[in-house]
């Protein structure tokens, strides 16, 4: 039997969270609301949901402070979180992203945009039928128990980078463009731009540390993983 997705929606005005959670049970879905940060981390700390519907003008925490606190958090890091957002801002956005939400959406937004987006972000989260391990000079990932290392030092990455990393070392050497990187590691991308690409390629470097260097821009091209980085 098919589960249905949970769904957090945190969201303080009532009128928005009522639509969305309507919308969500018609299209198979299981809403979940919560006013705030504090009843959301109540009901984070009894059932984790599926993905998590974060908007980011609420009253205490905002979402911006959710987002990090969440993803700092081992029993909430994987969750994947979309922010809402009335900001049309870059500056924003790419915030939104480094404070480790999956994607976003701006207000105001159709039903259909926010359901394409919530499957995106739950079929990027789609357990990898590639159960493998890879390794690239000192640099190992053991796709089955989800772990990274470099030189017998674990590392931690957020569930994009890891996939995105996952694909790099599947195809070293290679260079791949942000489009191909798009259909390739996010699969639905209608709604994400080519930016993200370089926004997570951006966090999967700092995340690696030291094996950082192995991830090239090729300028023009794309990124590339590769054995032997350039030294300059
Ligand atoms: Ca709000």
């Amino acid at each position: 039997m098919k589960t249905v997705p949970r769904v957090l929606v945190v969201e303080d005005e009532p009128a928005i969270a009522e639509l969305v959670a309507v919308n969500l049970r018609h299209n198979g879905f299981q809403p979940i609301w919560a006013a705030d940060g504090d009843a959301a981390q109540r009901e984070l700390d009894a059932v984790l949901p599926d993905v998590i519907l974060l908007d980011w003008m609420l009253p205490g925490h905002s979402g911006l402070q959710l987002a990090k606190k969440w993803r700092a958090s081992a029993r909430t890091k994987a969750i994947p979180i979309l922010m809402i957002t009335a900001r049309g801002d870059e500056p924003d956005k790419i915030a939104g992203l480094d404070a480790g939400a999956d994607d976003y959406i701006t207000k105001p937004f159709s039903t259909q945009e926010l359901l394409a987006r919530i499957r995106a972000v739950l079929r990027r989260r789609a357990p990898e039928t590639m159960n493998d391990s890879v390794t690239v000079g000192a640099l190992v990932l053991d796709a089955a128990t989800h772990r990274i290392s470099f030189e017998s030092e674990e590392l931690k990455l957020g569930p994009t980078e890891f996939k995105l990393l996952h694909y790099l070392m599947k195809h070293v050497e290679r260079v791949h463009s942000r489009g191909q990187l798009l259909d390739k590691v996010w699969g639905d991308h209608v709604f994400i731009e080519e930016r993200t690409v370089d926004v997570h390629v951006k966090r999967l470097r700092e995340a690696l540390g030291p094996a950082g260097a192995l991830v090239e821009t090729v300028r023009g091209a794309g990124y590339r993983l590769t054995a032997r980085p350039r030294t300059s």
